[in-house]
């Protein structure tokens, strides 16, 4: 029998937290809870969760802080921000400091389900990244290995957040060909839908950016097709 992946939920709001994990659980994942930032952080650590939903306004710790920590120390469990406000300034500072996605309060059970199985069914297709029978991708001083999953420029590791590294190894196992910001979201990110949260592509194309271009302004190995899209250099 599979695994039973762990959701860690961080929440101040009681009700909030026990409604999600009573469908959590239905949906048979395993749960753990947290209700302050500095809580969620020691659980993150020791119990090493699938996946994490993380609220932004806690006691002790704030959401943002609970995620940059994790980061800093490596972890690339995918993080989902929730955010009681519909401004973009949530959402996108969540994305810059390395949630893979976020949701906005109130959230319908469904899409919040919804959001969390495409977050977790891409660490379990992480084994299958594109990559032809190749186990590493080398181009203008990138290196990718598709086995252990690491990234490094001219020889020195990179971290990346899971979403960076799948946003990464999909466009390098399809060098030359554009994709839309839409198509990277049903690829990636495997979104059926997608509305505004095509901004999330442009987040992460630039965080991706800041971290494996030699000049991130003038990029040389994700390249933007004006109007179009995003692609991957190489050959
Ligand atoms: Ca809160």
């Amino acid at each position: 029998m599979e695994e039973k992946k762990t959701v860690l939920i961080v929440e101040d709001e009681k009700s909030i937290v026990d409604i999600v994990r009573f469908n959590l659980e239905k949906e048979g994942y395993a749960v753990l809870a947290a209700y302050d930032g500095e809580a969620g952080l020691t659980k993150a650590r020791e119990a090493n969760p699938d996946l994490i939903l993380l609220d932004v306004m806690l006691p002790k710790m704030i959401g943002f802080d609970v995620c940059k920590a994790l980061r800093a120390e490596g972890s690339s469990v995918p993080v989902i921000i929730l955010t009681a406000r519909e401004g973009e300034s949530d959402k996108v500072e969540g994305l810059e400091i390395g949630a893979d996605d976020y949701i906005t309060k109130p959230f319908s059970m469904r899409e919040l389900m919804a959001r969390v199985k495409a977050n977790i069914r891409r660490t379990a297709m992480q084994q299958t990244v594109p990559g032809s029978g190749s186990a590493a991708v080398t181009y203008g001083g990138l290196s990718i290995d598709l086995e252990s999953y690491q990234v490094s420029k001219h020889g020195a590791p990179i971290d990346l957040t899971q979403r960076e590294y799948e946003l990464l190894t999909f466009l390098a196992g399809h060098p030359g060909k554009v994709y839309s910001r839409t198509d990277l979201m049903e690829q990636v990110w495997n979104y059926d839908y997608v509305g505004d949260d095509v901004r999330t592509v442009d987040v992460t194309v630039r965080r991706l950016r800041e971290k494996i271009e030699d000049e991130p302004a003038n990029p040389s190995l994700i390249l933007t097709r004006r109007g179009v899209g995003y692609y991957f250099a190489g050959t």
